[in-house]
């Protein structure tokens, strides 16, 4: 056989057997490029798997719209809807997606920027050094962790613990604001600058958004400081502390000039 041929020939069968392997989902690339296998995967009929196919966690993916997200009718569906979300190619490669946890008429929703990996790990949010350190600064002002509601702005994890990206956070941020309306709760705690920039649609700095009460959709807002932030910056746990005192105060009945002054 002249070598051309039995080229050839080596060709088709690493074809066979990437076409057959990936009946089971798994692409082998030993000779060939991605973008080749797709596009003879396609030609026969085959799509690489993408939106309908199964989302990270085993729920199956569906398109989920802007209406869908301002219709879900409660927390366990807006829920589900996470666990199935490919709006933004964060999903890719979250390990679970981590919508929030908490008591659905809590009168406190505390707000963070992400999951990290212990979020990712586990589903939840805030968990980990950071998560133990909320607890302890949330039950400093007589809040258990069960009496609040806890998320993120986004809810998957962005690779690395990046920054979010406008567009991921475009495309999640219906989730919050549904979450948001249907909790009502009394007062919002921002934790970090990212969450409270995405809240409040501002660029100032955090420093310059502490001590005061702010508005999103008619719901205060309090800022502070995240506690991942306050592991690294221990000096930073007692404004964030007297950030929370504003949070009791209002709660008691405070108004808002009365919350800030203490
Ligand atoms: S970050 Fe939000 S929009 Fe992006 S995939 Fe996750 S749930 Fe969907």
């Amino acid at each position: 056989m002249s070598r051309p041929a039995a080229e050839a020939r080596a060709r088709a069968r690493t074809f066979l057997a990437q076409t057959l392997s990936a009946e089971g989902n798994v692409l082998m690339l030993e000779h060939a490029t991605r973008d080749e296998v797709v596009r003879r995967l396609a030609s026969a009929g085959r799509a690489a798997p993408t939106k309908g196919s199964v989302a990270p966690g085993g729920a199956a993916a569906v398109e989920v719209t802007n209406a869908r997200i301002a219709e879900a009718p409660d927390l366990e569906a807006l829920a589900q809807l996470v666990a199935s979300c490919s709006r933004c190619p964060l999903h890719a490669a979250r390990k679970n997606a981590v919508f929030g946890e908490g008591a659905a008429e809590a009168r406190v929703v505390c707000v963070g920027e992400a999951p990290g990996a212990r979020e990712d790990e586990t589903g939840r949010p805030f968990v980990g050094r950071a998560g133990r350190l909320l607890d302890r600064l949330l039950m400093s002002i007589g809040l258990p962790r069960t009496s609040v509601y806890i998320c993120n702005v986004l809810k998957s994890r962005p690779p690395q613990n990046r920054d979010p990206l406008p567009e991921e956070v475009a495309a999640c941020a219906p989730y919050l604001v549904r979450q948001l309306a249907l909790i009502q709760p009394d007062v919002i705690v921002a934790f970090g600058a990212f969450a409270a920039r995405t809240l409040l649609e501002t660029k100032s700095a955090l420093g310059r958004l502490r001590g005061r009460v702010h508005r999103y959709s008619g719901y205060p807002v309090i800022v502070t400081y995240h506690p991942a932030a306050l592991l690294r910056n221990p000096g930073w746990i007692r404004p964030t502390w007297e950030d929370l005192q504003m949070v009791r105060r209002m709660l008691d009945g405070a108004d808002e000039s009365e919350a800030r002054l203490g």
